[in-house]
């Protein structure tokens, strides 16, 4: 009877884990996804809590079932505090620090279990692989939780790194292997692979540059749901297994779009020197010329008032600026005056998956008018003005034009299509990938310079008196 009830919250779980997952796909339905997973995972916890002791017949004294309930209260506290203060540009750090503590987890599941099951190889493997892979996932995630606020700023590159790295690589798996084959029952050697493990987690982030961060992070991500996994083999917990599987795919098909959408392989932001600093140093043998043509605010107003059709492209500089309450507001007062306003989303825009999504969501924008890249680049040539707020890099036409250009490749928003462009940035600073957009010396270009925030007021000022 029990272990039916148990199996039952189990399924549960994981139904909820995977309808939460495929809710997270949409900004609409994702509050409601993040919302039956944390159900799931309750029922799973308190499942394992008060029928699994039952099941394997433990005797839990009293006190320990206080013990667990005040940590999972701290754990709770500090976990919503730390969640609701969250500025929404250091979401990567957060993932990244949480994505840790889930390794942490795994590797401590390792080391406990390991006395228990010396002599059974099947689960002393489980054992070795969730301690070794828990643990680089938390050491690494340490690192890029430290790179992405800024307490670690430089990558630091030991000579030969690579080199150091992969042969350091080969003894963890070494080292695991012994251990499983020869049924080794020394604790000296567990520990010694739980220390490797860590140091390999630090030197295998330490190089890659900060703004390559939110790619490993989800590639560590994907770590963590490998080791909880093997968490769920080694108790044959069917929770705990799905619930690892689906984030150790989701991480790995999150990597792939990622580096896809950023045009680089996955071996270039793991080994290459892009992405060191704040920007990636790229250089294209192109050097643009022409002249760039500048507009102020009440320039910006009456082109956009005596549009049919606006398409507003979001990028990084809006989320610096938080600029998105008056980038809504400045939509809102377009389309009152019958103009035809979409938002062009690029994959990577902004700093993490999702950002301009989660950015405009916060301003109350309609989901209705994000667009997606391949959805709307067909829309451009008959778009009277194209607004691009803040983004570089995912308009720079060189990704087309220009085999030289390190962005090559990279598909971009084909803004250059439309009758009319405006800019707004503040400089003729390059962005993320370092490189110089000849989008800026298009004639038909204007570029609105200034802070998003402060010139869309402006613009929204102008717009009002017309
Ligand atoms: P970019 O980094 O290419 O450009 C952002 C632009 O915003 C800059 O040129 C900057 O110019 C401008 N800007 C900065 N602050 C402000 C401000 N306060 N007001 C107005 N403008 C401002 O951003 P994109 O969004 O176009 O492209 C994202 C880049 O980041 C891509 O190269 C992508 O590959 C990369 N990336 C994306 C990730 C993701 O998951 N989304 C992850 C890692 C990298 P200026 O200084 O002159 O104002």
């Amino acid at each position: 009877m029990e272990t039916a009830v148990l199996d039952i919250l189990y399924l549960l779980a994981s139904v909820g884990f995977i309808v939460g997952l495929k809710m997270l796909g949409s900004p609409k339905t994702a509050r409601n996804g993040n919302f039956y997973s944390a159900i799931g995972m309750t029922l799973a916890i308190l499942g394992t809590i008060f029928i699994y002791p039952k099941i394997a017949h433990l005797r839990v004294p009293t006190f320990v079932y206080g013990l667990i309930f005040t940590a999972i209260l701290i754990g709770s506290i500090i976990g919503w505090s730390i969640a609701k203060k969250v500025e929404m540009t250091k979401m990567p750090e957060l993932v990244s620090f949480f994505n840790g503590m889930g390794g942490a987890t795994a590797a401590l599941i390792g080391l406990m279990e390991f006395a228990h099951n010396i002599g059974h190889s099947s689960k002393m493997s489980m054992i070795v692989a969730g301690l070794v892979i828990g643990s680089i996932s938390f050491a690494g995630s340490m690192i890029a939780w430290a790179k992405l606020n800024g307490r670690l700023r430089k990558p630091i590159r030991l000579p030969k790194y690579n080199i150091l790295n992969t042969l350091l690589a080969l003894v963890l798996v070494l080292l695991g292997v012994y251990i499983v084959w020869a049924q080794v029952s020394n604790p000296v050697f567990i520990y010694t692979l739980f220390a490797l493990a860590l140091i390999y987690g630090v030197l295998f982030v330490l190089p890659i540059g900060g703004a390559d961060m939110p790619v490993v992070i989800s590639l560590l991500n994907s770590f963590t749901g490998l080791a909880a996994a093997f968490g769920g083999f080694l108790y044959g917990n069917m929770a705990m297994l799905t619930g690892g599987i689906l984030v150790g795919s989701a991480g790995t098909i999150l990597t792939v779009a990622m580096t896809k959408a950023m045009n680089r392989s996955l071996s270039a932001v793991v080994f290459g020197a892009f992405g060191e600093g704040s920007s990636a140093a790229g250089t294209s043998s192109t050097k643009i010329k022409g002249n760039i043509k500048e507009a102020g605010p009440s320039d910006a107003a009456i082109l956009l008032n005596y549009a049919n059709k606006v398409i507003i492209v979001p990028g990084y500089g809006l989320a610096v600026a938080q600029a998105q309450h008056v980038l809504h507001e400045l939509e809102e007062l377009l389309s009152k005056k019958g103009i035809d306003v979409k938002y062009a989303i690029h994959p990577v825009a902004g700093r993490m998956p999702g950002h301009m999504n989660v950015l405009l969501a916060e301003a109350n924008v309609d989901y209705d008018k994000l667009v997606d890249m391949e959805d709307i680049n067909n829309e451009f040539a008959n778009t009277d003005v194209v607004l691009v707020v803040g983004a570089n890099d995912v308009v720079n036409p060189a990704a087309h034009n220009d085999p030289s250009s390190p962005i090559y490749g990279m598909p971009v928003l084909d803004v250059e299509n439309a009758k009319n462009i405006i800019v707004n940035k503040r400089s003729m600073k390059p962005g993320y990938a370092g490189i110089e957009n000849e989008l800026f010396y298009n004639p038909k270009t204007s570029m609105l310079f200034g802070d998003a925030k402060s010139a869309l007021t402006k613009v929204v000022q102008e717009l009002k008196g017309l």
